[in-house]
Order: C-alpha cells, then sequence, then structure tokens
C-alpha cells in the first residue's frame, strides 16, 4: 500500500540509492537530491576510490531486496591475500574456509546499478545537479541549489534521509543543534591511484582472484582486480617526512623509489609517473557524531553518520547495512519515525564507532604485521 509520507533522501551515492530502493519497497513516494550529474551519462570522475571490497554485510543488503545476482555479474571474487616482499617473493593468506570470499566491485558500476534500479521504480524521481546547501532542522526546509541552472530552490519533505556523505551538508546543519558531538581525525596519510594495465591478451598481469599487497613496515600499496583486466593499485603513503609524498619530488626520484621497494609492481606500470603527480592524494577521515536523528524528521545514514578509514573495506559495506537495519525497523515500527530513528541510532552506533577503531589499527596490521615473517609461517601452514 503506498504511504503518504514524503521522503527525501539526500545523495545518490553507494548508500542514498540503496535506502531508496528499501524505502520505495516498503510502499514509500521518495525523491532522491544528489549534487553531481547523472554518472551514467556523464564522465564525472574523481569518485574517491576506483573499486571497492564487498564482503557480507554488504551482501546481505542487497540479498534482502534481490540485486545481489545483478551485482555478482560486476563482481570479482577475491579468496586470499598475496603478499609481495621487496624482491618480488609472494607469499598468501587466504580469507577464510575454501570458497569464501570477499569481492571486488566498481564504485561506479555499482552505482550505476543501483540508479537503474531506483530508476526503475515508478515510487522513485532521482533528481540530479541539486546540491543540498542548508537544512531548517525546525521546519524541514532543505535549500538546495541547481548547478545547472544556479538557481536556489527549497523543499520540505516529511523526513529527511541524509546519506550525503563524509561532508554532509544535512550534518552540518545539525551540529549548529544544542548537544550534538561531532569528531573527526585525519591519519598523517594520504592515498594514491595508480593502473596495472591489463596484459596485452586482456588478461590481468597479477594473480586475478586475490587482493594484492605490498607492506612496507610505515606505508604499503594494495591492489584489487577491475573487470577489464587492469588492476587499481592505492598507495597510503605518508604526506611528510622521508619517504613521503612529499620527498618524491621528480619522475627520478619517484622510478628510483619505485624501483627499490615496489619493483615488481612498478615493472607492470607504464604511467606511473604520469599518474603519481597528476591523480589528486585523496585524504584518510574518521567521523564520528551522535546523535543521528532529529525530531524524528532527519536521520543521518552511511557516511554522513560514520566515516571510516578504508583498511577494513567495511565503509559502504557498513552504511549497506544501515539500510538492512532500518528496514527491519520500519516492518516492525510502520511510520513512528521517531522510534524508528532513535532505535537505529541507539542500535548502530557502538558497531559504527567499533569498526572506525579496528579501522585505524586495521592499517598496521597491512601494513607492518603481515609482512612479519612468524605470521607468515603460520598463514601459509594454514593456506594448506
Ligand atoms: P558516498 O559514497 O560519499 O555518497 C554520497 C553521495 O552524496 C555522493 O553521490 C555525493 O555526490 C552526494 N553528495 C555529497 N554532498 C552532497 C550535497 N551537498 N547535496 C547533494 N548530494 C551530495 N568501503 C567498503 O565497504 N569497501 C572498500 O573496499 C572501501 N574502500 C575504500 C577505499 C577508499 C580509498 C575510500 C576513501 C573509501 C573506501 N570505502 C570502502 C568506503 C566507502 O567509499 C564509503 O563508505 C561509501 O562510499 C559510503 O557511501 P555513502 O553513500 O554513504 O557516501
Amino acid at each position: 500500500m503506498e504511504k503518504t509520507s514524503h521522503l527525501s533522501v539526500m545523495g545518490g551515492g553507494l548508500v542514498g540509492c540503496l535506502l531508496s530502493l528499501y524505502l520505495s519497497k516498503q510502499g514509500y513516494k521518495v525523491d532522491v537530491y544528489e549534487r553531481r550529474p547523472d554518472l551514467r551519462r556523464h564522465d564525472i570522475g574523481g569518485g574517491r576510490s576506483i573499486n571497492l571490497a564487498l564482503s557480507d554485510r554488504g551482501w546481505r543488503a542487497l540479498e534482502t531486496i534481490g540485486i545481489s545476482e545483478e551485482i555478482k555479474k560486476v563482481a570479482i571474487p577475491l579468496y586470499r591475500r598475496v603478499m609481495h616482499d621487496k624482491n618480488g617473493n609472494l607469499s598468501f593468506q587466504p580469507y577464510g574456509q575454501e570458497g569464501q570470499a570477499i569481492y571486488s566491485v566498481s564504485r561506479g558500476g555499482l552505482n550505476e546499478v543501483l540508479l537503474d534500479l531506483a530508476e526503475a521504480q515508478p515510487s522513485i524521481s532521482l533528481h540530479f545537479q541539486q546540491q543540498v546547501l542548508e537544512v531548517e532542522v525546525n521546519s524541514n526546509k532543505v535549500t538546495l541549489l541547481d548547478t545547472n541552472t544556479q538557481q536556489e530552490h527549497q523543499i520540505q519533505p516529511d523526513v529527511i534521509f541524509a546519506a550525503d556523505g563524509a561532508f554532509s551538508m544535512v550534518r552540518l546543519s545539525l551540529q549548529k543543534t544544542e548537544r550534538f558531538n561531532y569528531e573527526q581525525s585525519y591519519l598523517d596519510y594520504g592515498y594514491k591511484e595508480l593502473t596495472i594495465p591489463p596484459a596485452a591478451d586482456g588478461g590481468w598481469q597479477l594473480e586475478k582472484n586475490a587482493l594484492h599487497i605490498w607492506p612496507r613496515g610505515q606505508y604499503m600499496m594494495i591492489a584489487l582486480p577491475n573487470m577489464d583486466g587492469s588492476f587499481t593499485c592505492t598507495m597510503f603513503f605518508p604526506y611528510a617526512g622521508n619517504p613521503s609524498f612529499e620527498s618524491l619530488q621528480t619522475a627520478e626520484d619517484l622510478e628510483r623509489f619505485f624501483g627499490e621497494v615496489f619493483p615488481d609492481a612498478a615493472a607492470l606500470m607504464p604511467d606511473l609517473a604520469q599518474e603519481f603527480f597528476e591523480n589528486p592524494i585523496g585524504t584518510l577521515v574518521t567521523i564520528k557524531c551522535f546523535p543521528w536523528s532529529h525530531a524524528g524528521k532527519i536521520l543521518l545514514v552511511g557516511d554522513a553518520a560514520h566515516a571510516i578509514v578504508p583498511f577494513y573495506g567495511q565503509g559502504m559495506n557498513a552504511g549497506f547495512e544501515d539500510c538492512t537495519v532500518l528496514r527491519n525497523l520500519l516492518e516492525q515500527h510502520q511510520d513512528d519515525w521517531e522510534t524508528i530513528f532513535k532505535t537505529f541510532q541507539d542500535v548502530r552506533k557502538p558497531n559504527t564507532d567499533a569498526i572506525a577503531d579496528l579501522a585505524v589499527y586495521n592499517f598496521i596490521e597491512m601494513r607492518d604485521k603481515v609482512a612479519d615473517p612468524r605470521f607468515l609461517l603460520q598463514k601459509k601452514v594454514e593456506a594448506k
């Protein structure tokens, strides 16, 4: 049965799209407002990471609304970690029992599938190039900028779901309310994306069904496969000190450094210098805040509520799990938004705080401990 409340989702990224599908399945009419142009029709680049690891929590959320098979078509299973030492020797750690895997998916590809599915629902309307500027939290009036016409306009939904990411404008409006807690902390590390292109025959130049790691103590590089035969490498590296983004200033510095510390990868990166000096350095931030809701009319979800560093590969997965939990609460409490939102934030906050802290800890594990010979020996035995 169609419900009468007018719901708006701010942000048509991964979580905003999935949430709009969940809400429409519950019988609501939903408007989605997205700052960027439609990524299915425009090459908008500048996304955060090119590919993502999708794991169990994420799959469960996709299965709930019957779209996991659709997504599996664009996902590559990764059964183990492959560690590369400075001499190009490899060691292995399985992710679980035989057959268990995490999956590499393209961020853009996944967002496209979710947008297609949302667009196919008559009860969901997608509005692109609509940037939230501000929310008047007492009246629920949202000021939007149409970035195409540069005109501002206002809407007044009954309920606002803020899925507008780590730098949420909805959250910024909530920050001005009384007793709203907010903290953000940046790592002294940034990340740079680089590419290992497909082999001449179109295949993968490293083991395809694995997450590759080059652990180097104070820094590291990882690589995930893409469907087109390439790998996206992400180098997590200090901003300052030696070595750092600051210390690698010329193509000679860079090539010498990569030749010493990542020789096997460097040999597969023909565009290394160009990519390294042209691609932006991404920041790594943890954001915690509370409460996530206001007066039963506004709710923060996904990164807007809990942005975490990527070392557990769980940011999107946690955002997808938000949707599963919300769905269960919607079924129990129907339109009682105040109860739904309060229960949601009380249930989710301890979990997302825990994964935020674990994610920071896992950086040390991935860049350093996975290269510890004692650890490797143990894992090699397990791998048999
Ligand atoms: P976003 O994906 O940021 O989407 C927010 C959307 O809102 C965007 O479409 C944006 O354009 C829009 N928007 C922003 N501001 C406004 C506004 N003012 N008005 C309207 N719209 C707006 N997670 C994993 O689970 N696995 C991984 O392997 C993984 N790897 C990662 C690697 C890196 C390098 C990084 C940085 C993150 C990684 N993450 C990973 C985390 C994951 O990217 C996020 O948790 C996920 O994208 C959160 O989804 P979201 O929809 O909440 O936010």
